[in-house]
């Protein structure tokens, strides 16, 4: 592109012109090059010139600064969007005054804003279109999220065509400006009744909203740009994920429409759930059950931790439900160092069948202890019910 035009020249004023002059300048100029009246293929940009001209010259700061330090003052300052903002009110009120402003008679915008033809506003047909993001949901193992793992994903999405590059017209063929709404999509009427005169905006039937025409469709993709395709994508699961959680993979989306960029693909994690443990925040909870003797005695157990089996000792005198914490055997934390713990709750199991012997020496060891053995407990119990 060319060095950029001084803005006094753009809108053919002097250096010195009054607030009046400069909008006077512009109102003229607009009228001449707003895109819906100016169908030379260079009205847009000249349109876009003189505006971001009037709204650096029509706003106190930006022509200072202007003035000081040419468009290098600007250009470091604003971006291209601040330039427009804060005039976007005071153009579309000088459009409208002529009947180009307002709802969607402006420009290519269906939301008819001064933002949607220079930014590509949502309505914008000809502008390229970001793709849609996508959600995959993804089951793991509970092993997985304690150690992290690359998983490979295989991601059903829009990716665009190889065929035709994306254009969806037939290689060697190109697609032509739709000559009903000249590539805006949108057909406006004005309708005269006897409450007064309403413009109406309606999809256009020719393009059916594309802006453009295919005349020889690609063969592969029916003219829609896009293809449907299985695509493998390789995702880190970090240590610490939980069920809920979401993994951005940024530009994994479908493909962007016209050359837009690509979504973002996000992965939900389900953790399935574990035989052995479930899972509090970054704590493992698990049930050992020990006989009343080890209880009693003491002793070493096995249990079963995520990265093997280790040994636990469990003191004499250990209480049913009682819990031991085996201390970072747990689960990473997600945005903290560190390892949560395994919880070991211990379940005392009570001997459902005794051989003679064993109950002759429980019996033993009762009368040793003092307990005094209430025989007939149950029949005194029976009576009274
Ligand atoms: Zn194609
Ligand atoms: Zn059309």
């Amino acid at each position: 592109m060319a060095t950029k035009r001084d803005y006094y020249e753009v809108l053919g004023v002097e250096k010195n012109a009054s607030q009046d002059d400069i909008k006077k300048a512009y109102r003229k100029l607009a009228m001449q090059y707003h895109p819906d009246r100016n169908k030379s293929p260079d009205a847009e940009e000249k349109f876009k010139e003189m505006s971001e001209a009037y709204a650096i010259l029509s706003d106190q700061n930006k022509r200072q600064q202007y003035d000081q330090f040419g468009h290098a003052g600007i250009d470091m300052r604003y971006s291209q969007e601040d330039i427009f903002r804060g005039a976007a009110p005071d153009i579309e009120d000088i459009l409208r005054d002529f009947g180009l402003g307002g709802l969607g008679g402006f420009g290519r915008g269906r939301g008819g804003s001064i933002f949607d033809i220079f930014f590509g506003g949502e309505g914008r047909r000809e502008g390229p279109r970001r793709g849609s993001d996508l959600l995959y949901e993804l089951a793991i193992n509970l092993e997985d999220t304690a150690f992290g793992k690359t998983i490979d994903l295989e991601v059903p999405r829009a990716e665009t065509c190889d065929v035709c590059g994306g254009s969806g017209a037939k290689p060697g063929t190109s697609p032509r400006t739709c000559p009903t709404c000249h590539g805006s999509g949108q057909v406006s009427r004005t309708q005269s009744t006897p409450f007064g005169r309403f413009m109406t905006t309606t999809t256009c039937g020719t393009c059916r909203g594309r802006g453009e025409i295919i005349d020889t469709p690609c063969p592969e993709c029916h003219g829609g740009g896009l293809v449907q395709k299985k695509r493998k994508i390789e995702v880190k699961i970090p240590p610490g994920v939980d069920t809920g959680s979401r993994l951005r993979v940024p530009g994994e989306g479908e493909a962007g429409e016209k050359g837009g960029p690509p979504g973002d693909l996000y992965v939900e994690i389900h953790i399935r759930p574990h035989p052995v443990f479930t899972r509090e925040d970054s704590n493992l909870m698990m049930e050992a059950t020990v006989s009343f003797t080890q209880a009693a005695l003491g002793d070493e157990i096995v249990v079963p931790t995520l990265d093997g089996k280790i040994s636990m000792k469990i003191p004499p005198g250990t209480q049913n439900a009682q819990v031991f914490r085996l201390r970072g055997k747990g689960i990473p934390g997600l945005h903290m160092p560190g390892k949560g713990d395994q919880l070991v709750r211990i379940k005392v199991a009570v001997p459902t069948k005794l051989n003679e012997k064993q109950k002759q020496l429980l019996r033993e060891f009762a009368e040793v202890s003092g307990e005094k053995r209430s025989k007939g407990i149950f029949e005194k119990v029976k009576e009274r019910i």
